[in-house]
């Protein structure tokens, strides 16, 4: 595959990287994955290019408001859903407790590995204003260790645009949102953060650990 990444994507507005993506690939060959704490990259992508596939990763422990979101959104905006669960041999268990790399792997990493096989491009929602180990996501790249285009449309909003643009086009809010979640995953590793805490502290906390090993 080549593909050259234009210059041009860094200043371009979130629709607009969703639409290149979809004219340079072919929209059968993105994935858009999304996580659902907050409305912004399920809205971009949906309007954007109708009808475009959005893959939720539903590792066994999301929040029932993280739920509640997907189901809200898949109305309002009448989404084509993929919902991607662990190989059916993984079942709800502790590991959590004891090793949280493997679960991640087995209920994060594995699924998206099988969500974005055969694909092109990887539509995700990271930003580099979600802490300091995403602060300079590109818009657009290569990942040579996945083998396709990870494209993150949203990557230079800031928390003000994204709160701006769910104002303007009146999208529901993650719940957890007034409770001091200002990063959501699964209900085992995740905790709201203290005022001046970065937003994923609450993530893994007491760990090292700072990605699932989705991003890295
Ligand atoms: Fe498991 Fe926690 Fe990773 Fe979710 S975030 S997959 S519960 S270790």
């Amino acid at each position: 595959m080549s593909v050259t990444i234009p210059p041009f994507l860094d200043t371009s507005h979130p629709a607009d990287v969703v639409r290149w993506a979809a004219d340079a690939f072919g929209v059968d060959n993105l994935v858009v994955t999304a996580s659902f704490e907050d409305a912004v990259l399920v809205h971009v992508a949906a309007t954007a290019v109708p009808g475009i596939e959005i893959t939720l990763l539903d590792t066994q422990y999301l929040f029932p408001e993280t739920q509640w979101l997907v189901d809200e959104l898949t109305k309002k905006l009448d989404l084509n859903l993929r919902v991607v669960r662990p190989l059916p041999e993984i079942v709800p268990d502790n590991l959590w407790q004891s090793d949280i790399e493997a679960c991640c792997n087995v209920r994060k990493v594995e699924p998206l590995n099988r969500a974005i096989a055969g694909k092109q491009a990887w539509l995700t929602g990271i930003r580099r204003a979600d802490g300091p180990t995403r602060a300079n996501a590109p818009v657009a790249a290569y990942d040579v260790g996945r083998g396709l285009v990870k494209v993150n449309p949203l990557a230079a909003l800031s928390d003000d645009d994204m709160a701006l643009y769910v104002q303007l086009h009146d999208l529901p809010v993650h719940p957890l949102l007034d409770k001091g979640y200002f990063s959501i995953g699964c209900w085992p590793c995740t905790r709201p953060t203290a005022p001046g805490e970065d937003k994923r502290a609450g993530r893994w906390s007491g760990n090292a650990k700072t990605e699932c090993g989705l991003h890295v």
